[in-house]
This record gives C-alpha cells, sequence and structure tokens, in this order.
C-alpha cells in the first residue's frame, strides 16, 4: 500500500537508495522521502481513511516504509480540542489545541516520529537503536525499542529534568547523560552512529523519522473535516514538527484530500534559545546557533538540524514567529490547565505564550481559525510548576473543620480560576 519511491537531496535533487542515509554526498543537503501522490490519490479517499484504525498508520500511503507497520498501532490520532474557555481568555473566535500531550505510548509527539523510524530501523535490519534526546524522544526511543525487542542508547544532557530522565531509564535503555548541551550530545552520537553502524532515529534515521511528523499536520486537517485552519503555531526545537506540517499540508492538497488556502505557519521558540526567532528578525536563511538558557529543555536546541526549512517554511507560509521567557511560559502552562485541563510541559507553553504574543502584535488576526500545537505533557515536568501552586489546604476530618473554612473564604477565591 505503500507508495514510498525513495529519498531525494532536498536541495540538489538527487536521488538515493532508501537505506540509513540523510545528507547528500553531493552538496551536503539533507534527504527527504519522496512518493507517487498519482498512486496516492487512488487509495487515500476520505471514505477509505475513515474506515482505518484511528492511528497514525490511516496515512500509510505518504510514510516512508516498504513493509507491514511494527510499532504505533496505538500513537497519533490524538485529539483536536475545541478550546472554547480559552478562546475567550484570549478573546478569538476559533481556537483549537493538537493535543499531543496524551499521545501514546509516551505522551510527546516524538512518538510519531519513532513508530516510523523504529519501524524502518526493523525493515533496515539494524539490532540497536538510539538516540539524542532533550528528554521526550528518549522516552519514545526506549519505549519503541523495549517493545521490539532492540538494543537501546539513549544520549542526554546532564542537566534534564527528573522526570524525563526516569521516563526512558523505566524501559532499560542504556541512559549516557553528556556533560554538555544537547548540540554536543548531537554531535557525538553523529559520531557513535557512523562508528558502530547502530540506527539513531534523528541523525541517520532522520529522512525517516522527520516523515512520522507529517501525520499531525493530517490529523489536523482531518478533524477539521478536511479543512485547512488560517494559522498554526508550532514550537521549534531542532526543527523536524514545523516543516512536516507546511510538507503535509501541501501533500493533502497534492493527493485531493484537500483544498484552499494553505495556512500561515509561526514559530514558537523560549526566549532563552529563540535561533529560528532571531533569524527571521535579521532576515537570515540560516538560523546562528547560540546557547541555550531556558526552563523549556525539550526545545533548548541551540543549532536546529532543520533550521533552514523551518525558516522557508515560515516565510513561504506567510507566518512569523515569536518568542516567551520562561515566566510567560509557565503563566501559559497555568492559563492552558486553568481554561482547558490540559496540563502541559513548558515547550507547550512556549507556543501559547508565542501564540498571545502573535495575537497581540496583530500578526494572527481575532476572528480566523488557529491551531496551538501542544507538544509534550505537563506531569514530566511538574517540578518547574510546584513551587507556583497553592499548597494543599489542610483540615482536620470534621465537617464543622470544613464548615468553618469555607466561611472563611471570599466569595471570590471560591469561583476564581
Ligand atoms: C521535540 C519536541 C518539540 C519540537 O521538536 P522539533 O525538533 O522542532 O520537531 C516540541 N515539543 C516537544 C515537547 C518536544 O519534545
Ligand atoms: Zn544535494
Amino acid at each position: 500500500m505503500s507508495v514510498f519511491a525513495g529519498l531525494r537531496c532536498a536541495m540538489c535533487k538527487t536521488e538515493f537508495p532508501t537505506e540509513a542515509l540523510y545528507v547528500c554526498d553531493q552538496c551536503l543537503g539533507p534527504l527527504e522521502a519522496f512518493y507517487d501522490y498519482d498512486a496516492a490519490r487512488r487509495t487515500m479517499t476520505r471514505e477509505a481513511i475513515a474506515d482505518r484504525p484511528r492511528n497514525l498508520w490511516r496515512y500509510r500511503e505518504l510514510l516512508p516504509i516498504t513493509g507491514n507497520p511494527r510499532t504505533g498501532f496505538d500513537s497519533g490520532y490524538t485529539p483536536l480540542v475545541r478550546a472554547g474557555r480559552l478562546a475567550e481568555a484570549l478573546g478569538v473566535k476559533e481556537l483549537y489545541i493538537k493535543d499531543d500531550s496524551v499521545n501514546h505510548p509516551t505522551l510527546s509527539y516524538k512518538d510519531r516520529v519513532v513508530s516510523v523510524a523504529a519501524t524502518r530501523a526493523l525493515e533496515l535490519g539494524f539490532d540497536t537503536l538510539g538516540c539524542a534526546s532533550t528528554g521526550n524522544l528518549g522516552n519514545s526511543v526506549a519505549a519503541h525499542a523495549a517493545r521490539l525487542g532492540l538494543t537501546c542508547y539513549v544520549f542526554i544532557p546532564q542537566s534534564l529534568e527528573p522526570g524525563k530522565i526516569l521516563g526512558s531509564a523505566v524501559a532499560g535503555p542504556h541512559v549516557v547523560g553528556i556533560d554538555g548541551t544537547y548540540d554536543d550530545v548531537n554531535r557525538l552520537c553523529t559520531q557513535v552512529g557512523d562508528r558502530y553502524g547502530w540506527a539513531f532515529a534523528n541523525i541517520n534515521l532522520r529522512s525517516y523519522y522527520a516523515e512520522g511528523a507529517k501525520t499531525y499536520g493530517f490529523e489536523i486537517v482531518e478533524q477539521l473535516g478536511w479543512r485547512y485552519p488560517r494559522h498554526v503555531v508550532c514550537p521549534v526545537a531542532g526543527g523536524t514538527l514545523l516543516p512536516r506540517l507546511g510538507r503535509a499540508f501541501r501533500e493533502l492538497r497534492e493527493v485531493g484530500l484537500a483544498a484552499g488556502e494553505l495556512p500561515r505557519i509561526y514559530a514558537a521558540q523560549a526566549a532563552g534559545c529563540s535561533p529560528v526567532i532571531n533569524a527571521l528578525e535579521s532576515g537570515a536563511t540560516h538560523p546562528e546557533p547560540v546557547k541555550p538558557n531556558t526552563i523549556a529543555t525539550s526545545i533548548a536546541i541551540g543549532n536546529p538540524a532543520d533550521g533552514y526549512q523551518v525558516l522557508d517554511t515560515v516565510r513561504g507560509s506567510g507566518g512569523s514567529g515569536a518568542r516567551a521567557t520562561d515566566v510567560e511560559i509557565l503563566d501559559a502552562v497555568e492559563l492552558l490547565a486553568r481554561t482547558e485541563g490540559i496540563f502541559t510541559e513548558p515547550a507547550g507553553g512556549t507556543t501559547l505564550a508565542a501564540t498571545i504574543k502573535l495575537l497581540q502584535a496583530g500578526a494572527i488576526p481575532t476572528d480566523e481559525s488557529i491551531v496551538v500545537c501542544i507538544t509534550g505533557n505537563g506531569y514530566k515536568t511538574s517540578n518547574v510548576m510546584a513551587k507556583r501552586l497553592r499548597e494543599p489546604t489542610r483540615l482536620g476530618r470534621s465537617l464543622r473543620d470544613f464548615e468553618a473554612f469555607l466561611a472563611a473564604q471570599q466569595p471570590a477565591t471560591r469561583t476564581s480560576v
């Protein structure tokens, strides 16, 4: 059923065999999967897709595997939530949260990219799966490797939150904490992959991994009734997700599943790590690397691998970007939880905070449809919120104690959020 046709350099268009290759040996451009869209058009009808299981493989034709899916049967097809209370708080008309904080099995958007990369690793005959991670990727790679019986190495910067480290360690991989930033970890993993011939989900399998991110975009459009939203705000770390949203929106038009104007795509970054926003402002075509310093650790990548594609996609779509300070990020995490009951991690707070700034600046109008990409779960990073929240009220066990407590409350505090 796959119409996966091969790998091709995004820059010079040279074609390559479908192996663990990710960079063009002619021009150093990134390699991308390409497909037979005519064949896809014949089988990918709205009706056919509606009958398929609710997971990311419902878009199977446009994913880069050649055999049957081996994992990810519960990944993807996460809720697109119409966020009425948050919309009211922000003064906008039509607002949606695409909620990958509840993705399966490890509660972030990374389960999409890893399902595809892990399946492809098996197809290519690898027995060891690794990654360079800011936390969530490690969690997902460790879970998938455990389930598939692969040897697993998760490389992380030593400074990650305990919840993120634990989320990898529990599945039994070798967790290797490197004394350095994510960018140092990534450099080391490139060398390790070359030397030992291991599959690294986001390095030598990157051409396959990245394609899994398109499913986030396919789902947004399908869940809106095969309609494009006008505006999509997306967090940027290494820059995998944002350009693949653009690619997903174009491919749906290409295969005849959606029509009309493509969405504007906006980049969200933390003020303490905003190489892409800096480049959007300066007009540069490639981000200048920065040294990250933010609580949004899962998006703290100073030298984004796909920075060029992010900038190209944002500009080509008519979008822009915004950065959020750590305080604004935590305020936004709280706002989302208090209006919609969705608890995201600082990466999600960054995206919502950036959305608020883009609305305030008039970059996004208040009367058009907006999707905010919530990509990770707040329970993994509960340490960053703990200090901000009220302690539980402590009472004795009698009804009288409770009545006294309630009588002492100001009416306003009982109803306020
Ligand atoms: C990895 C990640 C992102 C975005 O990463 P890209 O490399 O830009 O695709 C966003 N949010 C969370 C929670 C992540 O873990
Ligand atoms: Zn090339």
